[in-house]
This record gives structure tokens, C-alpha cells and sequence, in this order.
């Protein structure tokens, strides 16, 4: 039998020798322990902290242009390992094993994206009152970064935080979620490879309690940078509230899919599906819930259910030909079958699944559409994270769109509609970071991925949210 790998903390361009205590990592479609991870001590949190804080000034005065080429040299490391690093996040986080690869080519091609942006960091130059005078804004690094990861995109985020902050001249802190972090650490063997200069990018693992909590209540971090869960990032805004640290926060989301009596019904069930069975429903922009126009409602819940009914799952290192596998954990399971429970309470009828799989291990959950649902349920308040589709019946446009806006979250929506017009009027209508016109929910790295209302505050991706990781600095110079 191999032996379990023990990780340890990356501060100041060096794998520490130890940590006083560990956390145990285990796989959730069977159990099986996959590694011993650190609980890093405040002393280390700062440490790594007090690293970054070193490397910055020489970083943010190395070019932009070659601080993106360590850039392009850890995506090339990333496309080499490619198989490997997609086993590990598998192993670890449940998703099946093509999933894990797009995750892990999307990282390569997301730190590539952002290192293209070296030569494009632009300032202004701002016509004075006065004569003689110019007014010149620069854009500025902010210093130091902590990036706070959830478990479901867990490789991919480690890029969506490091990407723009180093190559604006930024060093990093890197906490990863203590479910997932076994992919973080592979993530840094490789990088440890190139030679980044010491400092510049650290990771400490741990307990949000007691790592997050150090990260984020430090005077020496100038942004936080959180993907995770609307309770947690309210705690990150009051830790960092006596420093009043800049906060950037991708939260949660309700993503409402609203079908129009003219859509496409198969487009709309196979691009709804596949927003909600990729990775067990487990995506902050996943379609969280259905308004669909009565008229073609009986229809499209018919071939909802078929389509959901037909989903391949199990365990992904074991079983072939996947579309998902199971929930990160026992919560999480717990929580799905406490709303469709609570749901089936308030009114709602289970069309197909609705109850726990049991494949002997792992925390599946049959993907489940519920019909009957209404405003007042639960189900169509709250985040379900996971494979479950609560359908609402609705008689127009306008009805969809105010129960839609009528939540506090406001991350994705969607719409399916072959009307130009009715789709540009969602569109105005929509109080939303993003909308989908007749395709699934899924971002583009040059877009802006961003929420209102409890979804978040900033953004991430594309020129917006490179800029996120950037101060500006006004300079008036009298001739
Ligand atoms: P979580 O909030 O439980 O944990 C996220 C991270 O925060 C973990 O690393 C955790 O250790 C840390 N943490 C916990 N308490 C902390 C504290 N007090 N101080 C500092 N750090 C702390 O979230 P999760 O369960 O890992 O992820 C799922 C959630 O993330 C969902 O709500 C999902 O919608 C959201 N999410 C949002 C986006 C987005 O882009 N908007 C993307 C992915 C996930």
C-alpha cells in the first residue's frame, strides 16, 4: 500500500518541516483518506504573511512583462501534469475525471489569459483646470493579497486570485478550503519549480477559524480576496472591518432559468441539465431554480425528467462514462435531503428522483426535479448546491422576472426565448451580474464574473477584474 502524503505549508519559497497540528483528507465517493494536510498556527499565518510583504516592493518593480512569464511557465507545467493533477482533484473533490481535466486546462489557459495583460495595464492622463498642469492616474499594486478558496472549483480559483495579483504586482497568501487542498499543494510543487522569487506567492492551509480568521483580521494584508459562502464572507467583512481591508467577494448564488412560451425546449433541457449536474449541482452559478411560461410547461417538466432521470453517476475513479459524482460531504448530502424534504412539506411533488442513492459509498443524491413549487418555499429561497431542479409555473415574462429579482442573491440567470426582443428585455429587467440567453451558465475568462445583492462585492476576470487587484495613484504635475 502507498504511503498517505503529509503536505506542508509554502512560505517564503520553501516547503515548511512541519506543522504542529494536521488535518486528515478524504476522498467522498468512498472515504478512503488521501492525505494529512496542516492546520497552520497563527505564528505560521503571519510568517507567510510577513514573506509576502518582503517580496513585494522588488516584485511590483520586476516588468510586468516578466512577471507574466513565470506566469506562462507554471501553466506549461500545469498542461504537462495535466492527468495527474486532474486525478488529485478528483480524488479529493468528487468531480468526474473530464471535468477535473477542463479544470485543469481552463487554470493553464486563465494564468496565459492574465499574463497577456502584462502589456496592457494602462493608466490616464486627465485634462487639468489649470493651465500648464497635467493629471496623471496610475495604477498601482495594492501590496498583499489573501486568497480564500472553496472546495468546488478548488484549482481553478487558486489561478482566478494569483493570475491578476501577481502579474499587477501584487505578492499572495493562498488558503485553500481544508476539504480540498490536496490540489493546491501539487499546484505549488510545480510552481516551487520555476523559481519565483521567495515570498511572492505562499500558501497556508487550515481551518477557516483559525487560518482564514488570521488572514483576514491582519493590518498587514491590503485585499481579501474570498470565493465561498454568503455567511462566511459577512464574518470576513467583519474581521476585516478595523482595518477597513478591501474586500473582494464571490459568494453565493439562486440562479433563476426562466423558459419563454417560444424556447427551444430541448436546447433549454440539455442547457439546464448541464447547468445543474456539472459537478453535483456544486457551482455558484449553477440553475438554481425554474420559472417556465404554463403553456409549454407539462412538456418541458416531461423532458426535465426524462433528461435528469437518464444522468449517469457514481464513483469517478471507479466507474466509466460519468456526468457526475457525488457531494463533497455528509453537510452537504444533509442539507440537500433536509429542503427537498422541507419542500415535499410545503407542496412540492418529487417528478423523478427526490431520495439519497445508495451505491454502497459516497454522498450521492439522485438528480431530482420538483414540481409545484411556489415563491414561499424554501427551495426557491436558499442555495440547494446540489442535484436538484425546483420548477415554478409562471404566465409571463414580467411574472419570471420579479420572482427572479425577488432573492438575495443575484449572481447568474438565464433565459431560453427564440424573441430577440423578449430576450433583451430580460435582459433590462434582469437585477443580475450575469445572464445567459439560450445557453448553460459558464463564464468566460475575458468576461466579469460578478454578483449583486448578497452574490458579492467586485468581480473577477477579464480587464475588470484584472483591475480589482489595483489601486489608483493621482499625480498632479504643474508645469
Ligand atoms: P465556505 O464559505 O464554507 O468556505 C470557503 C473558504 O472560507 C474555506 O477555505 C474556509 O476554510 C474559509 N473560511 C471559513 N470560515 C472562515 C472565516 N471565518 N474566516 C476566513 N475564512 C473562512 O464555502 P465552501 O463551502 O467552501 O464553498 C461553497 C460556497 O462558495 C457556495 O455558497 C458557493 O456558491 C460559493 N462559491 C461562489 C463562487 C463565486 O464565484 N461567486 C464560486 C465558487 C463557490
Amino acid at each position: 500500500m502507498s504511503e498517505i502524503p503529509v503536505y506542508q505549508n509554502y512560505i517564503n519559497g520553501e516547503f515548511q518541516a512541519e506543522s504542529a497540528s494536521y488535518i486528515d483528507v478524504t476522498n467522498p465517493a468512498d472515504g478512503a483518506l488521501l492525505s494529512r494536510v496542516p492546520n497552520a498556527s497563527v505564528a505560521d499565518v503571519e510568517r507567510a504573511i510577513s514573506a509576502a510583504k518582503a517580496a513585494q516592493q522588488g516584485w511590483a518593480a520586476t516588468p510586468a512583462i516578466e512577471r507574466a512569464q513565470y506566469l506562462h511557465q507554471i501553466a506549461d507545467k500545469l498542461r504537462q501534469n495535466v492527468d495527474r493533477l486532474a486525478s488529485i482533484i478528483t480524488q479529493e473533490q468528487g468531480k468526474i475525471l473530464p471535468l477535473a481535466t477542463v479544470e485543469v486546462n481552463f487554470t493553464a489557459d486563465y494564468l496565459d489569459y492574465m499574463a497577456g495583460w502584462a502589456r496592457r495595464i494602462e493608466g490616464d492622463i486627465i485634462t487639468s483646470d489649470r493651465p500648464g498642469e497635467n493629471i496623471f492616474l496610475f495604477r498601482k499594486p495594492l501590496g498583499v493579497v489573501a486568497g480564500i478558496l472553496p472546495w468546488n472549483f478548488p484549482f481553478f480559483l487558486i489561478a482566478r486570485k494569483m493570475a491578476p495579483a501577481l502579474v499587477t504586482g501584487n505578492t499572495i497568501v493562498i488558503k485553500p478550503s481544508e476539504e480540498t487542498p490536496n490540489n493546491c499543494f501539487e499546484f505549488t510543487r510545480l510552481l516551487d519549480e520555476i523559481g519565483l522569487p521567495n515570498g511572492v506567492f505562499n500558501v497556508v492551509c487550515g481551518t477557516g477559524q483559525q487560518v482564514g480568521e488570521a488572514l483576514t483580521s491582519s493590518s498587514k494584508v491590503d485585499m481579501i480576496s474570498f470565493t465561498g459562502s454568503v455567511a462566511t464572507g459577512s464574518a470576513i467583512m467583519a474581521s476585516a472591518a478595523p482595518n477597513v481591508t478591501k474586500l473582494n467577494l464571490e459568494l453565493g448564488g439562486k440562479a433563476p432559468a426562466i423558459v419563454l412560451e417560444d424556447a427551444d425546449l430541448d436546447l433549454a433541457v440539455a442547457a439546464i441539465k448541464a447547468s445543474r449536474v456539472i459537478n453535483t449541482g456544486q457551482v455558484c452559478n449553477c440553475a438554481e431554480r425554474i420559472y417556465v411560461h404554463a403553456s409549454v410547461a407539462d412538456t418541458f417538466i416531461s423532458k426535465l425528467s426524462e433528461a435528469m432521470k437518464a444522468t449517469r453517476f457514481g464513483n469517478p475513479m471507479t466507474d466509466k462514462d460519468l456526468e457526475m459524482g457525488p457531494l463533497i460531504n455528509q453537510a452537504s448530502l444533509d442539507k440537500v435531503v433536509h429542503m427537498v424534504e422541507t419542500a415535499k412539506r410545503e407542496g412540492a411533488e418529487v417528478v423523478t428522483g427526490g431520495k439519497v442513492a445508495d451505491l454502497g459509498s459516497g454522498f450521492h443524491y439522485e438528480p431530482t426535479v420538483l414540481t409545484g413549487c411556489h415563491s414561499g418555499m424554501e427551495i426557491m429561497k436558499k442555495e440547494i448546491f446540489g442535484p436538484v431542479l425546483p420548477v415554478q409555473i409562471v404566465d409571463s415574462l414580467e411574472e419570471a422576472v420579479e420572482l427572479a429579482n425577488a432573492s438575495e442573491y443575484g449572481l447568474t440567470s438565464s433565459v431560453y426565448t427564440q424573441n430577440l426582443s423578449m430576450a433583451m428585455r430580460a435582459i433590462n429587467l434582469l437585477d443580475y451580474g450575469e445572464t445567459y440567453i439560450n445557453r448553460e451558465n459558464f463564464e468566460a475568462m475575458q468576461g466579469f464574473h460578478a454578483g449583486t445583492r448578497k452574490s458579492g462585492i467586485g468581480g473577477a476576470d477579464g480587464k475588470y477584474g484584472l483591475y480589482e487587484y489595483t489601486r489608483t495613484h493621482v499625480a498632479y504635475i504643474q508645469s
